[in-house]
């Protein structure tokens, strides 16, 4: 298919020439490979904008608190970046190892991953349970002085990952900016990926986190979608995703082992907190 390109080199050029028919590209992992759903006339290359890149300490980006120990995760690092760096938590390096690929780690970046809100997502279940912030930016909620988007300002928002769950049908032409991983001591997350083999794709991720006395649950399910249910309902979220018999196994099958993982999670997290 032959496609415009344009090399953005700031952040408001990229959100200014994204439409409905335009794709923002970071590391193209997903756009180009084979069967894409990835249909678009203009590919808006970000590689150019440094604001997307960096991995530093911060505080809560919400409240601006400087005490508050947040990750910025900048949306063009890397999943071997992540690795790497490190004040990255271990939970969340866990999540990344469950892109096996070596090359495509090089590749593919967080923010690619999240916008590709895939059902065997690597990063998502577990970003959700360690309840993750989000940066983006877009156009509906700027400035714009002169009405005719010439010097237009982008607006900028700081939201949950859950709430931007909520939203992503009228989030779809905001550029994710910055990915927030909580660093406090008191969160703890598991996860856990089910595929077949380190290289094949997930049937079913989840992952637990806790924090103080809130539990949070980020679940995925081939084919299905991805949930963030609390920990009293996820059956309910199972029977709603309309999980099907597939060649990884039955419907009743996969519930028993969503249910025993996240027993056995509810288990280690409690344990943890008596210990500490
Ligand atoms: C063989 C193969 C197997 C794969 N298996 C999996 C898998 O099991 N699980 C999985 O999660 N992924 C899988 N992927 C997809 C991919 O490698 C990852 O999801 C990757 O993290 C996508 O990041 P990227 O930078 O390459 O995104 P790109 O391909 O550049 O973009 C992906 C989508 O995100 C949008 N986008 C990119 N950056 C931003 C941004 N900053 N803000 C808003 N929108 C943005 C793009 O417009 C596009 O719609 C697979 C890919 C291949 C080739």
């Amino acid at each position: 298919m032959e496609r415009n390109v344009i090399i953005a080199s700031t952040l408001e050029e990229a959100v200014g020439c994204k439409t409905p028919d335009a794709a923002f590209y970071a590391g193209g992992t997903e756009i180009g490979r084979l069967g894409s759903p990835v249909d678009a006339k203009t590919l808006i290359l970000l590689k150019k904008i440094p604001e997307l890149y960096g991995i530093r300490v911060t505080g809560d980006p919400e409240t601006e608190n400087p005490s508050g120990s947040w990750l910025r995760i900048g949306a063009m690092c890397s999943f071997q970046e992540i690795l790497d760096c490190d004040a990255a938590p271990a939970w969340l390096k866990t999540a990344v190892r469950y892109l096996a690929s070596l090359p495509r780690r090089f590749k593919a970046t967080v923010g690619g991953n999240i916008a590709s809100w895939r059902s065997d997502s690597y990063l998502i279940p577990t970003l959700l349970a360690a309840g993750a912030k989000l940066e983006i930016a877009g156009m509906e909620g700027g400035e714009d002085p002169d009405q005719n988007g010439n010097g237009a300002v982008p607006g900028r928002r700081i939201l949950a990952l859950k709430d931007y769950m909520e939203e992503r049908e009228q989030l779809g032409n905001w550029l994710i900016t910055a990915v927030y991983a909580d660093l406090s001591h008191d969160l703890k997350v598991l996860s856990e990926h089910f595929s077949n083999t380190a290289q094949s794709h997930a049937y079913l991720s989840l992952a637990m986190g806790k924090k103080g006395e809130d539990y949070r649950i980020g679940m995925a399910v081939a084919g299905c979608g991805i949930y963030a249910p609390g920990i009293l309902s996820w059956s309910r979220a199972w029977k709603e995703a309309g999980v099907r018999d597939d060649l990884y196994g039955s419907e009743e099958y996969k519930r028993y082992l969503a249910g025993i993982t996240l027993d056995e999670f509810y288990e280690r997290l409690n344990q943890e907190a008596s210990v500490n």
